[in-house]
């Protein structure tokens, strides 16, 4: 449990899928670089080049986690800005071979890879085909087959999904893309595999040469670091073209002065997500499943059946999404944090918006009514009583929200 400052008020924060605090390691380097590297790292005086040095430095230990070389970084302004990159780029470069270049993507891809799609779609400047989900958001990897053309130049499917904690073959994508290039009549490079790996970095094994991907989206955000950083990985043999015009920085596919302190935060924060990862993934999928089996019975006392989006096995251990009958999210949200329990129903990104989830939507169907869903996100600073402590305020809103159901 956390206490809030500014409100005096306990808090349990449990909407980590959208942000997660700061460490104070993090912070303290950060703080520091913040304080020294305040030089331009494109100045070739002595202190310029030191900025830059260090700015290199990090790079290299970035280039080591996703098993890469340190020309594969880019650093950008976080996921969205990397999927942008990554997509816009491709298709600027691709333009060169097809005058209608195909992409393919999964129904419950994060709205910075769609938005983009459907935007070049609506200019007709690529041709898209959506992959869809089944009930339980598993990917149709034999409609990803079947899709793959001559024409195809990206295949943007993502590692895990924000929403329903889904994770994706990459390494069964990743090898039926191999082999479609393989047989290609055109001896080029495509499709090109990218994946928005920007839930993953906290769970998953981050190699991109072990999962076979070409550009690879994340950001420090969900990482326990700084927001407004992130990187698009993207492999030596890979053609992008820059999307933003100005300086020749990051291999001139990314304009615009470095921030080295934001930098030095990523990299920190990536050094202890490695350190925590094998104890956090276990303590946390305990603690969701514990949640899971909690809010089943809590519910049940009220004879209400909740459902759980998704499974609980191949997705991420700290997000656990449910569908509850009768009483609209809107109303539990703000009973809870009523309470100083922060939880959340679906992309913040998304938030306003009164259409269910395009993720529920790909699952279930298009439905007229709304789906009442909860996604609860686990984070490091998440205990056991903590989640009693939800329970337990779960059970006192059903009983005041009796009218309901
Ligand atoms: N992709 C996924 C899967 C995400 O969860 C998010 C953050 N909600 C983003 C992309 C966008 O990240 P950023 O806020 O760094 O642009």
């Amino acid at each position: 449990m956390k206490n809030n400052n500014n409100k005096n008020k306990q808090i349990i924060y449990l909407d980590n899928a959208s942000a997660t605090p700061i460490d104070k390691e993090v912070l303290k380097v950060m703080s520091e670089s913040f304080k020294n590297d305040f030089y331009n790292s494109s100045a070739i005086f002595e202190g310029g080049l030191e900025v830059k040095n260090k700015i290199e430095e990090n790079r290299k230990s970035i280039a080591n986690f996703l098993g890469g070389r340190k020309e594969e970084i880019i650093f950008t302004s976080g996921a969205t800005e990397s999927n942008n990159l990554a997509i816009l780029g491709v298709v600027s470069y691709a333009k060169k071979f097809f005058k209608k270049p195909h992409i393919i993507t999964s129904s419950i891809e994060h709205a910075s890879v769609l938005e983009v799609l459907y935007a070049l779609e609506r200019e007709n400047k690529i041709e898209l085909s959506l992959i869809g989900v089944d009930e339980k958001g598993y990917l149709d990897l034999k409609s990803l087959k079947k899709n793959l053309q001559e024409n195809t130049v990206l295949v943007s499917i993502m590692y895990a999904n924000n929403e329903i904690g889904r994770i994706f073959d990459l390494k069964e994508i990743s090898k039926t893309i191999r082999h479609f290039r393989k047989n290609k009549k055109e001896n080029n490079n495509f499709p090109y595999f990218h994946t928005d790996a920007t839930q993953a970095t906290n769970y998953l094994d981050m190699n991109t040469s072990r999962l076979g991907v070409d550009l690879l989206s994340m950001n420090a955000a969900k990482i326990y670091g700084p927001k407004s950083i992130g990187v698009l990985y993207k492999k030596v043999n890979v053609n992008i073209e820059n999307i933003l015009f100005g300086g020749n920085q990051e291999f001139g596919l990314r304009p615009g002065t470095l921030n080295p302190a934001l930098i030095s935060g990523l990299v920190k924060a990536l050094e202890i997500t490695n350190q925590v990862k094998d104890k956090e993934i276990k303590r946390l999928a305990n603690l969701k499943s514990r949640l899971y089996l909690d809010l089943q019975k809590v519910f049940k006392k009220h004879n209400l059946e909740i459902k759980l989006n998704g499974t609980l096995e191949n997705s991420l251990p700290n997000i656990l999404n449910i569908t509850i009958p009768k009483i609209p999210s809107d109303l539990l949200l703000i009973e809870l944090s009523m309470k100083g329990i922060y939880v959340s129903e679906k992309s913040a990104c998304k938030t306003g918006e009164k259409s269910n989830s395009h993720v529920i939507v790909a699952m279930y169907g298009k439905k007229e009514e709304k789906i009442s869903s909860l996604r609860f996100s686990l984070g490091r600073a998440t205990k056991k009583e903590d989640l009693s402590f939800v329970i337990k305020t779960i059970n006192q809103i059903l009983i005041k929200l009796k009218d309901w159901y």
